[in-house]
């Protein structure tokens, strides 16, 4: 077996056993593989190892392996943060977006056409840079996306900060969830949990991983 196989099948283990332990179904969990700057190659070794969510956080990039490999059925996630004059050209291929985080980019992604689905990531640094709403501002932008054609809100993402406890982290998110869940009783996922903080982000209640390296290996320049 290759060592892309050899890795996904340590991790789709690792994610049973921690779904086990959280008392959670592992079936209610969905393995989003993170392929940022790995060639469409890549892609399609794991679309034939039975992988079906991919994961990418630059839109041009994103497209053209959407395009490259359009008759393998996949569905791609857009989880890098978005400008808002790309906005509908993402809509074009994905089919969740996981980075909805503010009133003008919900505007952009309006659609009377189709629907897409989104996550509002919720930012748990003080840094605005690091994208995602302000917790304070959290029930504004999910009312906004509730009301904008288009748009099937899913529930939140978020991404540990560093230097800090992920399952604490989680935990938050968890609970931001349930503010979620009194405006929109549907909107229950959370996309939460990477290589390094995915076990803690299923004790947590994570239905949505975004896993990278831990199954590419490390990436090919940066990212
Ligand atoms: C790159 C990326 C991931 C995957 O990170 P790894 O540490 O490689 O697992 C997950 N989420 C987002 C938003 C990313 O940009």
């Amino acid at each position: 077996m290759s060592g892309l196989g050899a890795r996904l099948d340590r991790v789709r283990a690792d994610i049973a056993e921690a779904a086990v332990e959280a008392g959670r179904d592992p079936g209610e969990i969905t393995l989003i593989v993170v392929t940022k700057f790995h060639p469409a190659a890549l892609v399609a070794e794991l679309a034939s190892l039975g992988v079906r969510d991919l994961g990418e956080n630059r839109h041009q990039e994103a497209q053209a392996k959407a395009a490259e490999l359009a008759d393998l059925g996949l569905r791609w996630h857009f989880v890098g943060q978005l400008q808002g004059k790309k906005a509908r050209q993402v809509r074009a291929y994905a089919s969740a977006i996981h980075s909805v985080d503010r009133p003008s980019l919900v505007d952009a992604l309006r659609s009377e056409e189709s629907v897409v689905d989104a996550f509002v990531q919720v930012n748990l640094t003080d840094d605005p840079n690091r994208g995602g709403v302000a917790p304070g501002e959290l029930e504004a932008l999910v009312e906004r996306v509730l009301a904008t054609p288009g748009l099937r809100l899913r529930g939140l993402m978020a991404v540990a900060g560093l230097d800090v406890d992920p399952r604490t982290e989680f935990a938050r998110v968890r609970e931001y969830g349930e503010r979620v869940r009194r405006l929109a009783p549907e909107a229950s996922d959370l996309s939460m949990g990477m290589s390094h903080d995915f076990r803690e982000a299923i004790a947590e209640g994570a239905t949505h991983l975004r896993i990278g390296t831990a199954i590419t290996g490390n990436r090919p320049t940066g990212g």
